[in-house]
């Protein structure tokens, strides 16, 4: 057999061999049971988060407190939206994932990841579902020709699917590129992100009345979280519910 032909028929092996690939843990790739599932050692990893919490931030409480209980930082300072809520805590496993959805375009991860977040759903967007509208925090244009797509209108997407609800990833823009906020300060980073939101206004008077279910991968600081909901309400928003897969919790929280 030439050295051609048997690389060949290598290359064929190969391609049933990915048709034929086992099952891999969304977290960390180890090959597992059933698709979409986490091993053992992930799930272990991962915390989610659930009720009691602060019904503003989403903030877990340790001990049951008294309904619509706020923690101390919203009490102090109340955020722009109604309520915020995420899926997990963030740690290596739910930032991992999010990675891979945002640079290896592994659109099964956006479903995954809309099935873990949508049991935390605000009640009040399920009630009246024809007021309600999932709208993903924007990437600028320059990012999603790089990228080739926004990773937050992916799991809108997919959230809307589940839900039933209406998805609108086109009403709000990222008007202005802004730096990565990682290395920036409380004060840096909102008066970086203060102007860089807008409303589509062919589109603008679909907001209003509206109850919106603002979708974003990871809530860290939630200064973005906070501009688009501003941006929201000044165009008419009844409310702004934020959904977030994973959100860091500082410190002692
Ligand atoms: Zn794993
Ligand atoms: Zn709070």
């Amino acid at each position: 057999m030439s050295g051609h032909i048997r690389e060949g028929l290598a290359k064929v092996a190969r391609g049933a061999l990915d048709y034929a690939l086992p099952p891999r843990c969304p977290g960390c790739g180890i090959v597992v049971t059933a698709d979409h599932a986490f091993c053992h050692a992930c799930w272990a990893d991962m915390r989610f988060l659930s009720e009691p919490c602060c019904v503003t931030c989403g903030l877990p409480f340790e001990f049951e407190e008294a309904e619509n209980a706020q923690c101390g930082g919203c009490l102090a300072e109340a955020p722009p939206w109604t309520s915020a809520r995420a899926a997990l805590a963030y740690g290596p496993v739910s930032s991992h994932v999010a990675m891979r959805l945002k640079y290896g375009r592994r659109i099964g991860l956006a479903r995954l990841m809309a099935r873990h977040m949508a049991p935390r759903i605000a009640a009040a967007l399920l009630a009246e579902k024809e007021k309600a509208l999932v709208i993903p925090v924007p990437l600028h244009r320059w990012r999603i020709w790089s990228r080739g797509f926004n990773q937050a209108a992916v799991i809108g997407d997919a959230l809307a699917r589940l839900t039933g609800l209406t998805h609108d990833p086109l009403i709000l823009k990222r008007t202005r590129a802004t730096r990565p906020l990682r290395d920036l300060g409380t004060a840096e980073r909102a008066r970086e992100v203060r102007r860089a939101f807008a409303l589509d206004p062919a589109r603008r008077g679909i907001l209003k009345g509206k109850k919106v279910l603002l979708i974003d991968d990871i809530h860290t600081s939630g200064a973005t979280a906070r501009a688009c909901t501003r941006t929201l309400m000044e165009g008419g928003a009844e409310a702004v519910h934020l959904l977030c897969w994973a959100r860091v919790l500082q410190a002692g929280d």
